[in-house]
């Protein structure tokens, strides 16, 4: 690709606006202190601009309400559900599918019928929730993240991957008997979401034959990850991103998607299976638990959406847009002196705290720190992904195993924020760059055990 080339502007333009509210520092401070210094405890007329998660939060296109304007609700049968089916098919090749009405529904259902209590569950990193359901369903979650991962700075390619000998390893080992998945994350969202190559798919698939092992995929961001393959992996430059995205599927015996990402969507997620004896048991759990066969807890004009946003997510135009702004925006932070995991993906960056604040110890959360004050400055909200969202706390909620990284995320909701919002953002970050010494670290007042960083509350230290 030429250096020289002039950026083109998103394959769109914006037809509808939502006002965004802008808060006095006084205000801000109330409402940190009252949301118990937990983001998720703040409420959206509170926020200037929301980077909390790109789940769920991206633009619907003209398109996709013209579709919502067909949704059919019947109860069994709707046409809705055909057209939903036939795009998720065509984009999957998976015989059967189920709708579920996000992500997680669908891990529930999927782990209630493959996994039995005891036996393990491989990833390259599950996701939070995805972890958290495989417990539920008495397994064990484990990690297997490449080595090259681990380095936050290293432009590898494809941290994304997962370690195949450690895979193999375990596949061969005492544990092996036990392992009744394997599950791969495109794009890595639990370590900064990396791509994963079709070349550590491949490997997976093969490892998994051997030793008769299922492999999924959980593929909110299957768009993204294609992208990502076809800059970076050589042989998948004249590909289209669904041809891509079409190959990783087929490796696999099935998948998990939450639609709320690369559907684009604010609700929805996807089964696909190839057995057909699975398919069935996951069938009746699904109609005791989200809905009929046919719509699986969403409305018909939820899955016409649904339908259109698949075909709309795998457009060239609009993903090759979508990697620049978020190139752009790393580029814009960097310079304003803040450390991103390098390279950039696409859905969200992630800020480098522990390096920017190093006044504070893992125990201190300098991850949460950064985050409030993001929101104390400038009515940004983020996520942590450090010590607080992943370290071990004893019953007093100290930090006894610090998390490997301090990280913030910026998650990058699609076809939302302007080039400005991105501007401002980095503004924000580059005033604390300047003085990050001012910044102090926060204590646990109360934490759940499950699932921490969605309830837990903190108080800043004297
Ligand atoms: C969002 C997400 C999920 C869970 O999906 P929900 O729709 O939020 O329930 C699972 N896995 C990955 C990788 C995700 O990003």
């Amino acid at each position: 690709m030429s250096s020289n080339r002039i950026p083109l502007p998103p394959p769109y333009r914006i037809k509808v606006v939502e006002p965004i509210p802008f808060l006095s520092p006084q205000q801000r401070r109330e409402a940190i202190t009252a949301a118990g210094y937990n983001p998720f405890n703040l409420r959206a007329d509170q926020i200037t601009v929301d980077l909390l998660s790109d789940s769920g939060t991206g633009a619907s296109s003209a398109a996709q309400e013209a579709a919502a304007a067909l949704g059919d609700e019947s109860y069994a049968g709707a046409r809705s559900f055909f057209r939903f089916r036939d795009a998720a098919a065509e984009l999957t090749g998976y015989p059967y599918l189920l709708p579920v009405h996000q992500g997680r529904a669908g891990e529930r259902v999927l782990f209630a019928n493959l996994l039995r209590p005891g036996q393990i569950c491989i990833s390259n990193t599950h996701f939070d929730t995805t972890h958290a359901n495989v417990e539920m369903a008495g397994a064990e979650a484990r990690d297997l993240p490449c080595r090259e991962a681990a380095d936050l700075d290293s432009l590898e390619p494809f941290k994304g991957n997962i370690d195949l000998d450690a895979l193999e390893r375990t596949l061969a080992g005492p544990d092996g008997s036990r392992v009744g998945l394997v599950l791969m994350t495109i794009t890595n969202n639990g370590l900064g979401a990396q791509p994963v190559s079709m070349a550590n798919l491949e490997a997976v698939a093969a490892i998994c034959r051997r030793y008769s092992t299922p492999f999924f995929l959980d593929a909110a961001r299957f768009a993204e990850n294609a992208w990502l393959v076809r800059q970076k992996e050589d042989g998948y430059q004249d590909l289209t991103p669904q041809q891509i995205a079409t190959r990783a599927f087929e490796l696999a015996d099935g998948c998990l998607i939450s639609l709320k990402k690369d559907g684009l969507t604010a609700i929805g997620g996807l089964i696909g299976l190839r057995d057909e004896e699975l398919f069935g048991r996951c069938e009746a759990n699904l109609i005791a638990t989200e809905g009929f066969t046919t719509y699986g807890g969403l409305a018909g004009r939820d899955l016409e959406r649904l339908a259109q946003g698949l075909r709309e997510v795998v457009d060239p135009a609009y993903l090759s847009s979508r990697a620049e702004q978020t190139a752009r925006f790393a580029r814009m932070i960097n310079e304003a002196g803040v450390d991103t995991v390098q390279p950039a993906g696409i859905h969200a960056l992630y800020l480098n705290a522990g390096r920017l604040l190093p006044h504070l110890s893992p125990g201190e959360f300098p991850g949460h720190s950064l985050v409030c004050q993001l929101y104390l400055d400038g009515g940004i909200r983020s996520a942590e992904l450090g010590s607080l969202y992943l370290g071990a706390l004893d019953a007093d909620h100290r930090v006894v195993t610090p998390a490997p990284f301090e990280l913030v995320r910026l998650a990058i909701p699609r076809r939302v924020y302007t080039e400005e919002h991105f501007a401002y953002v980095a503004a924000v970050l580059g005033a604390i760059a300047k003085n990050p010494e001012r910044i102090r670290g926060y204590r646990i007042a109360s934490a759940p055990e499950r699932l921490r960083h969605f309830k837990v509350r903190l108080e800043p230290l004297p």
